[in-house]
Order: C-alpha cells, then sequence, then structure tokens
C-alpha cells in the first residue's frame, strides 16, 4: 500500500483510456454538477481550500494561482496543460495521458469554467507518441460527445480545447517558454514579472499548470477542498504519482499518499535495489534535486517538508533509484551533457556555465582532470545561482553541487588515479554499462 488513492482509482485495462470506460467509472459528472450547481468562484474557492500544491516540479499552491485571474475583466484568459514532461527520469503525466486523458479534459473543462477560458490548450512534449495519440482520440470522443464547443451539457458554457505538439525542446518545458512556443515563436523562457496570471498567452491572463495538477481538479471538487486536504499531509495535501525507474526491482508509475515513508516505498513497495543490489542513492523528483544517500531515505517522509529538510525535494515526482557500484563521476557528466545540450543559450552563466562544466566533466572521465577541478564545478554552480532568466542554471548547478557534497571522494579518486575508483563500469546485478 502506498496510501490512500485520488488518481489511480481504476484498474488500468485495454479500455481505462476511452470515454465509455470513464464514463461508467463516474466520469464527466463531476463537470455536469460544477456546470449546472456551481458558480466559478465557488470551483476555485475548493481548489483553493484543497491546498494543492503544483505537481510540476516548482509546488507552487494551485489555488493561489488560480486566485490571480479577475473574472469579468472583460479580457480572454487562457489555461494551458503542461504536458512537456521532458524532466529525465520523470513519466507519470504520461500514464495519466495514455490511461485516463479523460480525466484531463473532465478537470480541464472545470477549471475552464472556473478562471471563464474560452479557449484551452494542451502543450504536450513531442516525442510522446502513444500519450498524444490517445489525448488526441480523447478529445474527438469529448466534442462528439458535446463536451467541447458552444453549450457544453446544454448550459451557456463553452469551451474549445487545441492540443500543441512541442518540438523536442526540454527549456519549453518552462512555462514562459511553453507559452511562447504555442505563439508561434522560439520557445525561450522570459523574464518575470510579470507573472504570466497577469500576462501570459497573446498577453492575457493564462493559468499553466501541470497535468497531474490539473487532474486533481475533477477530484477535489467531487469531494470537497477540505475533504481533499485531509490526504496526505498538512503542508502537502493530496497524493504524488511517483515514476520510478533506476536499479529498482519493480519499476513503473505508483501514486503515493504524501507523508508515507519513503524507504516503505521504495524497499516493499517497489521490491528494492534490482535484483536485491544494495542502493546507493536516489534522485528523489528529477535530476534537478539533490541525491539522497541509502542513510537519508531511510529517515524521510514523501512529502514536501520531509524531503526539503533532507536537503532535496519532491520535484516533478521522478524517482531514480541508483545501485551501489555505479560511478557517480560518470553519472554527473551524463547529468552536466543534458543540461548543456539543452541550455536555450539566452542567459550568459548558464550557456557559458553549462558549458565550461561540461567540458570539466569530459575531461575527468578522460583521465585529465586536474586539481581544483571540484573547486570549479562547485564555483560555477554558485554562480549559476539565481542570475538566469529560468531555474535550469539553478537547477544544474543543485544537482552537481548535491552529487560532489556526499561523493566528493569519488570525484578526487578520479582526478589522482585517471579511472573510476569503480573502473568506470555499472556493476548492479544484471547490468552492465
Ligand atoms: Fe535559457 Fe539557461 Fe537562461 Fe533558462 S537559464 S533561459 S535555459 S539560458
Amino acid at each position: 500500500m502506498t496510501g490512500r488513492k485520488l488518481i489511480m482509482t481504476f484498474p488500468v485495462t485495454a479500455t481505462s483510456h476511452l470515454l465509455a470506460d470513464y464514463r461508467a467509472r463516474g466520469g464527466y459528472a463531476t463537470l455536469d454538477k460544477v456546470l449546472h450547481e456551481m458558480r466559478p468562484e465557488q470551483v476555485t474557492k475548493e481548489v483553493a481550500a484543497s491546498g494543492i500544491l503544483g505537481h510540476g516540479g516548482a509546488a507552487f499552491p494551485a489555488g493561489r494561482k488560480w486566485g490571480v485571474i479577475k473574472l469579468g475583466d472583460g479580457q480572454p484568459h487562457y489555461l494551458c496543460a503542461n504536458a512537456d514532461e521532458g524532466e529525465p527520469g520523470t513519466f507519470k503525466d504520461r500514464w495519466i495521458l495514455e490511461h485516463s486523458p479523460h480525466l484531463l479534459l473532465e478537470s480541464m473543462l472545470i477549471a475552464a469554467y472556473a478562471l471563464q477560458v474560452r479557449h484551452a490548450f494542451v502543450y504536450i512534449r513531442g516525442e510522446f507518441d502513444l500519450p498524444y495519440r490517445r489525448l488526441a482520440a480523447a478529445v474527438e470522443e469529448a466534442y462528439a460527445a458535446g463536451y467541447f464547443g458552444e453549450r457544453i451539457l446544454g448550459t451557456d458554457f463553452a469551451c474549445d480545447l487545441v492540443v500543441y505538439r512541442g518540438a523536442g525542446s526540454y527549456v519549453c518545458g518552462e512555462a514562459s517558454a511553453l507559452i511562447t512556443s504555442i505563439e508561434g515563436r522560439k520557445g525561450y523562457p522570459r523574464n518575470r514579472p510579470p507573472r504570466l496570471t497577469v500576462r501570459g498567452l497573446y498577453q492575457r491572463p493564462t493559468v499553466i499548470n501541470n497535468v497531474e495538477t490539473l487532474a486533481n481538479v475533477a477530484a477535489i471538487v467531487a469531494m470537497g477542498g477540505e475533504a481533499f486536504r485531509q490526504v496526505g499531509t498538512p503542508k502537502s495535501p493530496g497524493t504524488q504519482l511517483v515514476s520510478i525507474s533506476g536499479h529498482v526491482q519493480r519499476p513503473g508509475v505508483y501514486e503515493v499518499e504524501y507523508g508515507y515513508p519513503l524507504a516503505k516505498f521504495i524497499h516493499e513497495d517497489c521490491g528494492g535495489g534490482l535484483n536485491g543490489t544494495p542502493i546507493k542513492c536516489i534522485v528523489p523528483g528529477g535530476i534537478s534535486t539533490k541525491v539522497l544517500t541509502a542513510a537519508e531515505i531511510e529517515t524521510v517522509t514523501y512529502d514536501h517538508a520531509s524531503l526539503t529538510q533532507a536537503g532535496s525535494g519532491v520535484g516533478s515526482g521522478g524517482m531514480v533509484v541508483i545501485g551501489e557500484g555505479t560511478c557517480m563521476v560518470r553519472l554527473l557528466q551524463v547529468l552536466l551533457r543534458f543540461y548543456h545540450h539543452e541550455s536555450c543559450g539566452q542567459c550568459t552563466p548558464c550557456r557559458e556555465g553549462m558549458g565550461w562544466m561540461h567540458r570539466i566533466i569530459d575531461r575527468i572521465v578522460d583521465g585529465e582532470g586536474r586539481p581544483g577541478d571540484i573547486e570549479q564545478l562547485i564555483r560555477i554552480s554558485h554562480a549559476n545561482d539565481g542570475t538566469t532568466i529560468c531555474g535550469m542554471g539553478d537547477a544544474a548547478g543543485y544537482a552537481c553541487v548535491g552529487i560532489l557534497a556526499k561523493y566528493r571522494d569519488e570525484f578526487e579518486y578520479f582526478i589522482e588515479h585517471k579511472r573510476s575508483r569503480l573502473d568506470g563500469r555499472l556493476e548492479v546485478a544484471g547490468v552492465t554499462a
């Protein structure tokens, strides 16, 4: 058991993504109730009362974000579901899109009603094939059933939805880059303020929520914000879909109630290390969160407060298990190569800093590391912190500093002996790389 469930309340079958199946489980009944019995402000009030935090990584309270939108201000408002799930190790939004796209659509309709949105968007990662096909088919079904378009369910409410496919840029998962991309321009993040809820898509107030955050809206309204708040912990209400991969016996997507013991989740629910391999550390929430050692795993619960206190975070819910025998120098090389490749190049600290970090880690792995390289990596990481337009510059620094703080001895050994203490190989039972 991983605690109570809010999203995974149904068995995944060959038909769970279809409208008929979703309706048989009570799907779209909450939308019906909302459109006929609730005022838009009441819906926003329930979402605020639920205390739900964003599930995309920043953990910003969704109710507070919605609350910025002024109803009746005479402007168009926009709603975007961020389905550009590109954080390495994270694949939980994909699960929703593949197995319950109507849950997202119903929740988006409820959100659109609350925020007086006429045109909503799903920005979906370009590499997603099955999730895109499932979502596009669900949108067609929903239009045919009268859930989108004019006079939805016989009311005055009207809403159209556009599914917009990305083109493979990690940075387009950042909210301001995402809207720039929808507008047909290069997906560059932009400086804030103004916030996107004030001036977003087409310069109009825009709410951008992560897929999982939005997918919770139907449950929040159905059960009531206060009841939702009883699930999880006071500071982290609800549940989190956790995608777990790496050197773990039972990888997959699990719904975990906040406050659940992390060690129990990894060792019991997920079966522990792959083929019995001891766990060296984990990345708890996507590669932008700092690693937790095996000992630290035993002391925390899975929620924002506990993970933050341990020096890391829930992040995007993408957990990666790293088995004993993994060379952390090579692991950091993979991460820094990713960040360098994905930097959009607007900010000097990120553009140049990523390049320098990448070159330094490459030369260490090539046996040409120099004394002072570790300090240099730390210095560049700190130089990025808070000096860039979007969070990617910070994120690369967190990953780097997090690994160096706990596994510095491996880097020192590599520089001095020109090879990994682990010979540069993954020695997890059953895996060689
Ligand atoms: Fe682009 Fe990096 Fe600046 Fe973000 S921090 S805007 S990815 S250059």
